[in-house]
């Protein structure tokens, strides 16, 4: 790699990747592919009573339909290996005997009832809940004698004392007084070491650059840097990406929408518009446009221009993207993401919609307009799968046609007119200039014939061009909807 710029998305496979996550792993793919600098992907899968291999797979899984690429990770390899975390606990346990000999860590013996009562009694003080250091002053080989013996400990983090500055390049200069920062847990009782531990021996090891992460880890951050500065490793780059929130400013859930990706994708969402609209969340292209390429973004994104906040995660607006990459997009790629859901729906099998890809094309693309995802394809079409005798009406729709009073006579007329018309097959043009004549002739407004024969036709009040439906339905359907329409609406 040309540059010394090493990034990486570091999931825990312990639930479906997160619309948050997803947007995490976009920024910094973007940020390295903008630098020439390298993406890693490394899996934190060292809690293993939640992590599972099923939450992994999914996770490369959607970030792979992302058209996120790692250069480095744990099904391409890469210098580093292993990119599981669970395959790093030796190297962890090396690093923290490093610290302890150094006496930047030490062996914590109090029980968990003392730090309960510890923790009640601060709450009572109004005070944050934080180790009090107790074991700290144990002369190193007493402890060890006591670990020896058997004794129940953790290995917590010394603090210094001062001040912890870092920079972040989305917030600006962080600074932690280093007494709100406790003397943390970094290998617990049973010797699994934790994350803001583990996070950092292996971005140490790895020779990450930049970390770029939810919101949420800033507290952590401050325990971090202390931790690179005991190591004499060199502290990364750090920027916090602001927290998504639903139009009500509150944290993303299942009230305001779906908060995994994965659910966007079964949902019918393309894919350029989900990386489009999550790259909104907190950065944008320009002023003014909002629609943008994964190579527009490439080209331009840069972590100084991500905002502190913001992030607001409108899913009246996410539809309106995502239809608008429907509308900008071919019929014939719009009709192959589109076949899945017609399928799914019971609509037509996959070889009835290759036998019939031209008629099937022309429905896409005669609906392409008013759909927002894929998945509503099929209730746009769903009239023209239906039998003819079940075809149900829509209440607006036979509503309407019902407003008129000669609808009858008039469904009677055109279809009489219509009849030999379109023994031949369906002229659309044609039939537009005849309806007109028909019309006038009849003295008839708009709304008298096309009510009806909308009605009669799809069942839908509103929908495409009565005439293309009519050219879609072919003239034998046509002909036995209208004369059943006789009858219904009468
Ligand atoms: N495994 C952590 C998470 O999923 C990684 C956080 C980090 O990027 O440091 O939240």
């Amino acid at each position: 790699m040309a540059s010394n710029i090493r990034v990486r998305f570091a999931p825990s496979p312990t639930g479906k990747l997160h619309i948050g996550g997803a947007r995490t792993a976009l920024f910094n793919w973007a940020y390295a592919r903008r630098h020439g600098g390298a993406f890693l992907l490394r899996i934190e899968d060292t809690d293993p009573e939640r992590s599972t291999k099923e939450y992994e797979l999914a996770i490369l899984d959607g970030l792979r339909w992302l058209g996120i690429h790692w250069d480095e990770g744990p099904d391409v390899g890469g210098p580093h290996a292993p990119y599981h975390q669970s395959q790093r606990i030796a190297r962890h346990r090396e690093m923290a005997a490093r610290l302890l000999s150094e006496g930047r860590a030490y062996h914590c013996f109090c029980s968990r009832e003392r730090l309960e009562e510890l923790n009640k009694q601060q709450e009572a003080r109004k005070e944050k809940s934080a180790y009090d250091g107790r074991c700290r002053p144990l002369a190193p080989a007493e402890a060890a004698a006591r670990v020896e013996a058997g004794e129940p400990n953790t290995l917590r983090f010394a603090v210094p004392q001062g001040t912890t500055r870092f920079h972040d390049l989305i917030r600006g200069e962080m600074s932690f007084d280093n007494r709100e920062v406790e003397d943390w847990v970094m290998v617990r009782s049973d010797g699994s070491p934790t994350y803001n531990f583990v996070v950092v021996c292996d971005d140490i090891d790895m020779r990450i650059s930049h970390v770029f992460r939810g919101e949420e880890h800033l507290v952590n951050t401050p325990k971090q840097v202390l931790l690179y500065r005991s190591f004499s490793a060199p502290t990364p780059e750090f920027g916090h990406l602001p927290l998504m929130l639903g139009t009500d400013r509150k944290k993303l859930s299942k009230r305001t929408g779906d908060t995994a990706l994965q659910d966007y994708r079964e949902k019918g969402f393309p894919r350029e518009a989900v990386v489009n609209f999550l790259c909104l969340q907190g950065w944008a292209l320009n002023g003014t446009q909002e629609i943008f390429s994964v190579e527009e973004l490439v080209a331009h994104f840069d972590i100084k221009d991500v905002t502190k906040g913001g992030a607001i995660f409108d899913m009246e607006k996410f539809l309106w993207m995502s239809g608008e990459y429907i509308r900008r997009d071919s019929v014939e790629h719009v009709a192959e993401m589109c076949a899945p859901f017609v399928e799914a729906a019971g609509l037509a099998s996959e070889s009835e919609l290759q036998t019939r890809r031209a008629w099937y094309h022309a429905l896409v693309a005669g609906s392409k307009e008013r759909i927002r995802t894929y998945s509503e394809l099929p209730g746009q079409i769903a009239y023209l799968f239906a039998s003819d005798e079940k075809l149900v009406y829509e209440e607006t729709a036979e509503r309407n046609a019902r407003k008129h009073a000669g609808r009858v006579e008039t469904l009677r007329a055109f279809l009489e007119w219509l009849r030999p018309r379109i023994a031949d097959g369906v002229d659309v043009a044609a039939l537009r200039e005849g309806v007109k004549l028909f019309q006038t002739e009849r003295g008839l407004k708009t709304p008298e014939l096309l009510q009806p024969l909308r009605c009669a036709l799809s069942g839908m009040a509103g929908g495409p061009d009565t005439l293309e439906v009519l050219a879609w339905l072919g003239p034998q359907r046509s002909l036995r909807r209208l004369e059943l329409a006789l009858e219904r609406l009468s």
